[in-house]
């Protein structure tokens, strides 16, 4: 076992965040931090991390992706500001799922754009009046004609307002009226309008979280898609990574905060010293550090699982609710580090504790995370029983 990254990762790691600083950060810091990015500055990040293989990361190179381990991805990833691997998170899912389940029609018409970053893409399961339990959805798809008609909203789903594509989980009711099999529909903006909207939340402001509703929406009976053989278990790897990616979104806001604190000790003085020479501050700056690792070792480690095959439900839910839980006390614990400078907009650390309280939601509330994980202990089901 060796726990230190090859020169590989190490250059992998490097070049992603110099390309963070040189072409995504100046497009945040030149945005209002508090508003949702536009269409073309999401295109612009996309195209960028397309260049380096991380819009399809999952897919094989032969078909257009990366091709990486998920290991090495979630070193990537994790260099990557929250409010863009969010959107990131919904691309290749979006990209994952289309991959797996679609016939070679289908992936030659929406695959290419989106893997090149032209154009953007997203999921929508969770609906007003259903979130964790995914079989009490209500949205429905009918036929008239040679057309499907979709009827039902969506919300929080990440990239709506913008998305070129969104793949729609709904009620098949083509046949069977009161039908309750679960389908999906692609729905492209261009061919099948809907309205949608940003959602204003306390955190990843310029991130991109809307609702949309689709009122007898018409779309082309081709766009329905009918699962390949095989899909299936590339999808539940798919649910299985995005939990310790998440929690790497966590990793990466506490090392941003840590990093503020350790500078701010080491030169701010009070009582005729730098803070970060009295104990009580050194020992915040410990406990910091030892959450962010062990956070990362933890996330990294369900990486390393879901690569070599195993079972990772219960250690990706693990990782990515330690990570959130731990780094959220760590950015509080940086804050405190900085004293008022803390809590000012100019720090930046309120921005980070706002940001990683998004993080307990999506994939999994922590709540369901510690029944998955719980049920992979026991052997027993608790949250639907
Ligand atoms: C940043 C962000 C991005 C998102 N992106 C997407 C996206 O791209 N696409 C998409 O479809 N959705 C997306 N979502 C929605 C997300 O998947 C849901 O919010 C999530 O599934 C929880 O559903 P809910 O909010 O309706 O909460 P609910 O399911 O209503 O849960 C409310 C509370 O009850 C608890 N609870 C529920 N059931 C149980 C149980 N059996 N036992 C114990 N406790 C329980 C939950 O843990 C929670 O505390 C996103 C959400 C966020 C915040």
């Amino acid at each position: 076992m060796d726990f230190r990254l090859t020169s590989e990762q190490s250059m992998m790691r490097d070049s992603v965040r110099r390309m963070v600083d040189a072409d995504i950060e100046p497009v945040l810091q030149a945005s209002d931090r508090t508003q949702a990015l536009g269409k073309e500055q999401l295109l612009h990040i996309f195209r960028k991390l397309a260049d380096f293989g991380l819009m399809a990361p999952r897919l094989p190179e032969a078909a257009g992706g990366g091709g990486f381990s998920m290991l090495d991805y979630g070193i990537m990833f994790e260099q990557i500001p929250p409010s863009v691997s969010m959107s990131l998170v919904s691309q290749d899912g979006c990209i994952t799922r289309l991959f797996a389940e679609c016939d070679e029609a289908q992936r030659a018409r929406f695959l290419p754009g989106l893997i090149a970053g032209e154009l953007i893409g997203c999921t929508g399961s969770t609906e007003p009046g259903t979130g964790s339990d995914p079989r009490g959805i209500t949205t429905k798809v009918t036929r008239d004609g040679d057309m499907l008609v979709l009827n039902g909203a969506k919300m929080w789903v990440t990239n709506i307002s913008v998305c070129d594509l969104v793949i729609v989980t709904c009620l098949d009711r083509t046949e069977d009226p009161a039908g309750q099999n679960i389908v999906k529909v692609v729905v492209e903006r261009s061919r099948s309008p809907f309205e949608a909207r940003e959602i204003d939340a306390i955190g990843l402001q310029q991130g991109l979280l809307g609702e949309a509703v689709f009122d007898n929406c018409r779309v082309p009976m081709e766009n329905m898609i009918r699962s390949r053989s095989g899909g299936t278990q590339v999808l539940k790897s798919s649910w299985a990574v995005n939990r310790p990616l998440l929690g790497l979104q966590a990793v990466h806001l506490a090392q941003r905060a840590f990093d503020a604190a350790l500078d701010y000790a080491r030169t701010r003085t009070q009582f005729g010293k730098p803070i970060g020479a009295r104990q009580l501050v050194q020992k915040s700056l410990s406990d910091i550090e030892t959450a962010i690792r062990t956070s990362r070792l933890l996330c990294y480690d369900a990486l390393a699982t879901i690569d070599a095959g195993g079972p990772a439900d219960g250690t990706s839910a693990m990782a990515k609710r330690y990570a959130q839980m731990a780094c959220t006390e760590a950015v509080w614990q940086a804050m405190n580090v900085l004293g008022a400078m803390g809590l000012s907009r100019e720090a930046r650390l309120e921005e980070y504790y706002r940001d990683i309280r998004m993080i307990p939601i999506p994939d999994g509330t922590n709540e369901i995370l510690s029944l998955i994980h719980g049920r992979e202990l026991t052997g027993l089901e608790a949250i639907r029983a």
